[in-house]
């Protein structure tokens, strides 16, 4: 089914559902088979679960049109990344990292690309996005909003001048989801994604996906799946599609919340360096707000320092310390504690669904 032209909630609800058939189940379950029975004609059917299986093709369907484009499911956001730079980079290739963004990503480059001898360019999410950045590049990677800082940068400018100079443009769309962000629309090539976040949004499974318009890259992304044999389960991809049903309500209630937090700690005196796209005296809004759809419910702020922050989420009835981000529960995460360049009062707060007043209330009295 094709629900382009649905609205967001819509979509969420119905992606990747078959259509009516009486007698059949409303909504599909996992299938878990290893084999399948062969013998019908050539290429109808799966054959073995590593290589595809429906459930697998049910929730790609429906991310994939939220996307734009062509989803390839990987069992965690790390697996969709990793998967995208071995399938894409060779010996001596110039790669553009994030500087700022997910920390695993860089060490992953760092530590296991070791023998293609990268020239590997990190650069920060506000740039500067001198020339040099791209020449001879083969994939620029982006991650806008950044994880942890929130920064922002331009995606339609920045895939315009990595084709330019010959790149591909790939983007982390983690923090957005394809609710908040289009990626594919502004002219990247690849997006590349935790689902283990906002879109599952329940902090109880990984999940990771690739999408591209190229259909010829999504059959390499594929097949380097099959054969590397890192598939995610039908059972956590079933409770993801599950789970995605309420994405437009979790996100709309996500940002509610942040909108509310960031209002309420503005001119707090603990609190300083506070970000959030969606404020909108925050420097990343108006750039945010042309290639943003919606805002989600991730801040940043600083208290003093590792101890503050300590005693914040000891006070706290509601936010509890935990790293991820994007579920149900509020959490707070002090980031220098996994070796982000980030000062030690630096906390990435991931506002959850409960009610607004509760939260605000709560974050106000253990910041007391
Ligand atoms: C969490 C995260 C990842 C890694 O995802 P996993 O599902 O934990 O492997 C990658 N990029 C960003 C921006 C993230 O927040």
């Amino acid at each position: 089914m094709n629900d382009s032209g649905l609205g967001d909630g819509t979509r969420c609800v119905r992606g990747g559902h078959p259509e009516p058939v009486s007698g059949a189940p409303m909504l599909p379950g996992p299938v878990f088979a290893a084999p399948y029975h062969l013998g019908g004609a050539e290429g109808s059917g799966d054959s073995y679960g590593r290589a595809g299986n429906p459930t697998w093709r049910a929730l790609e369907a429906a991310i994939g049109d939220l996307d734009g484009g062509r989803c390839v499911l990987l069992p965690s956001g790390m697996a969709a990344i990793s998967t995208v730079l071995r399938a894409l980079l060779r010996r001596g290739d110039a790669l553009v990292l994030p500087g700022d963004g997910y920390y695993a990503t860089r060490q992953f480059v760092r530590e296991e690309l070791t023998e293609l001898e990268l020239d590997v360019r990190e650069i920060a999410t506000p740039g500067p996005w001198t020339d040099d950045v791209f020449a001879g590049a083969r994939l620029v990677l982006l991650e806008t909003p950044s994880n942890p800082g929130l920064d922002v940068c331009d995606i339609a400018e920045l895939a315009e001048r990595a084709h330019r100079a010959g790149a591909l443009l790939a983007v982390d769309n983690t923090t957005a989801t394809p609710l908040g962000q289009r990626p594919l629309e502004l002219g990247a090539d690849i997006v590349v994604a935790s689902d283990t976040k906002a879109l599952a949004g329940h902090s109880d499974l990984l999940m990771g996906h690739v999408s591209v318009r190229d259909p010829g890259l999504a059959e390499r992304v594929e097949r380097a799946r099959t054969l590397s044999g890192a598939i995610p389960g039908p059972f956590e991809t079933w409770l993801v599609h599950r789970s995605m049903g309420t994405l437009d309500l979790r996100l709309a209630r996500q940002a509610e919340n942040a909108a509310a937090l960031v209002a309420a700690l503005r001119d707090h005196p603990a609190v300083s360096g506070l970000r959030w796209p969606g404020a909108p005296d925050d420097p990343s809004h108006e750039l945010a707000r042309r290639q943003m759809r919606r805002w989600g419910g991730v801040f940043r702020f600083e208290l003093a320092d590792a101890a503050a922050v300590e005693e914040f989420v000891r006070r706290s009835e509601l936010v509890v310390a935990a790293t991820s981000f994007g579920g149900l529960h509020s959490t707070v995460d002090r980031r220098a504690q996994w070796g982000d360049p980030v000062p030690e009062g630096f906390v990435r707060f991931s506002a959850g669904c409960e009610d607004p007043d509760d939260l605000v209330a709560d974050v106000l009295q253990a910041l007391s």
